[in-house]
C-alpha cells in the first residue's frame, strides 16, 4: 500500500504536532481503517496536556478512541471473523482484549494483562505508529471488535456511538428503568447521553441540571426530550427536584461534573429509600469536602463508580442510533479538521471566545 496519511500526535506537554506517516498495511488478521470521524472528549484534553489515566497510557501518542470509518484493506481472516468487507462503514471498539490471557479466559471477564486501547496504549513509534483516530489511517489489530454502522448519519454524527455505549452501561449499571426519576448533573456530552440513555430505559422523568454558563447544553438537554433542566446559578436543585417528585426525591442521581462538591449534592437529591449514585465525573483526584456518608448509611443508598464500557453496551449503542438518529443528530454539535486541533481543545477546555458546543469532532478529509 502506497501514500501517505497525516496524523495529530499530541506530545504531552500542551502541544502538539501533524506528522506524516505511510499508510500501514494490515496487521496479520486485521485490517486498515480510513478514519473519517473521531469523537473529541475529556480523556483526549487530559492526553494533550500529558495526563495518563488509562493502564499502559503512552505519551506521545496519536489520540483518538470515539472511532468511525472505513474499512480500506481487510484480511480474509477479519472479513470472516467480524462479518464486514472493504468499503464497510464502522464505529471501532476503542478496548482490544488478546483474548488468551488469564483475564480473557475466565468467565466474568477481569482486566486483561495485554491490553490494547486505540488512542491510548501504541504510540507513533510502535509498529507503523498509526493507532489513534486522530490519524487519516489506522491499523486494527484481530481482536478488534468492530460494528457496521447504521444509514443515515453521517460519520461524525456517528462518533456518539462511544459516549453512548459509556452512559448505556451506566444507567444499566445503576438499574434505571420505568418509574424512575433520574438526576443528571452536569450537561456535558457525556452528561447528555446519559440523559438520552436514562429516556431509552423508560425511565419516567429526568433532569438535567448544569450551571448558568451551560445555556446551550440545556436547550440540547431539551431537545434530547429530557423534562426538566435546572441552571443551578438561578435555582437550588434540591428544591427543585424536592417540586418536582412531591418530596420524593430522585431515585438514580448521575454525576459527571469535573468538581467536587456535586458528589454532596447528589447525595441531598436522592430519595429516602434505595437510591442510587453513579459517580462518573472524574475530580482530578480532588478529595470531596464535607462529604456525610452517614446519608449514604441513612438512605440505604448504593453508590456505583462508573468508567468505560463493554462490548454488549457498545452494540446497544449503535443499535440505538440506528433506532433513533434523532440523538446522534441533535449531539452531532460541530468539527474540526487535523488543522484545527487546537480549536477543538479550545471548545473542550471551554476557552473558545463566545463559542460553546456539545460535542466535537475530527473529521478527516479525503
Ligand atoms: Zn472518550
Ligand atoms: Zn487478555
Amino acid at each position: 500500500m502506497s501514500g501517505q496519511a497525516r496524523a495529530a500526535v499530541f506530545l504531552g506537554d500542551g502541544t502538539y504536532e501533524v506528522r506524516e506517516f505511510p499508510i500501514p498495511a494490515a496487521p496479520p488478521g486485521g485490517a486498515v481503517l480510513k478514519v473519517e470521524a473521531v469523537g473529541m472528549c475529556g480523556s483526549d484534553v487530559m492526553q494533550f496536556h500529558g495526563q495518563k489515566h488509562v493502564p499502559g497510557e503512552c505519551s506521545p501518542v496519536v489520540p483518538g478512541h470515539e472511532i468511525v470509518g472505513r474499512l480500506h484493506e481487510v484480511t480474509p481472516e477479519a472479513a470472516a471473523g467480524w462479518g464486514v468487507a472493504e468499503g464497510d462503514r464502522v464505529c471501532v471498539d476503542e478496548i482490544v482484549k488478546c483474548g488468551r490471557c488469564r483475564a480473557c479466559l475466565a468467565c466474568g471477564g477481569g482486566l486483561c494483562s495485554n491490553l490494547h486501547l486505540y488512542g491510548y496504549t501504541m504510540g507513533p513509534d510502535h509498529e507503523g505508529g498509526l493507532w489513534g483516530g486522530y490519524g487519516e489511517y489506522m491499523r486494527l489489530l484481530p481482536n478488534t471488535h468492530v460494528m457496521k454502522a447504521p444509514d443515515g448519519l453521517t460519520a461524525a454524527e456517528l462518533t456518539v456511538f462511544e459516549p453512548l455505549a459509556n452512559a448505556l452501561n451506566w444507567v444499566s449499571s445503576v438499574r434505571v428503568g420505568p418509574g424512575d426519576t433520574v438526576v443528571v448533573q452536569g450537561p456535558g456530552h457525556q452528561g447528555l447521553l446519559c440523559a438520552a440513555a436514562a429516556l431509552a430505559r423508560g425511565a419516567s422523568q429526568v433532569v438535567v441540571t448544569g450551571t448558568g454558563a451551560d445555556g446551550l447544553r440545556l436547550k440540547t438537554a431539551l431537545e434530547l426530550g429530557v423534562h426538566h433542566v435546572v441552571d443551578v446559578d438561578a435555582e437550588d436543585a434540591v428544591a427543585r427536584v424536592g417540586e418536582l417528585t412531591g418530596g420524593r426525591m430522585a431515585d438514580v442521581v448521575m454525576d459527571l461534573t469535573p468538581v467536587p462538591a456535586t458528589v454532596r449534592t447528589a447525595l441531598d437529591l436522592t430519595s429516602m429509600s434505595g437510591a442510587r449514585v453513579a459517580l462518573a465525573g472524574l475530580k482530578h483526584f480532588t478529595p470531596v469536602d464535607g462529604l456525610l456518608t452517614d446519608l449514604i448509611t441513612l438512605k440505604n443508598m448504593s453508590v456505583q463508580g462508573c468508567a468505560g464500557s463493554t462490548p454488549a453496551a457498545m452494540e446497544q449503542a449503535v443499535r440505538l442510533l440506528a433506532d433513533r438518529p434523532s440523538i446522534a443528530r441533535t449531539m452531532a454539535g460541530t468539527h474540526v479538521t487535523l488543522d484545527t486541533v487546537e480549536h477543538g481543545i479550545a471548545l473542550l477546555e471551554r476557552r473558545a471566545a463566545g463559542e460553546d458546543a456539545v460535542h466535537v469532532s475530527l473529521v478527516h478529509g479525503d
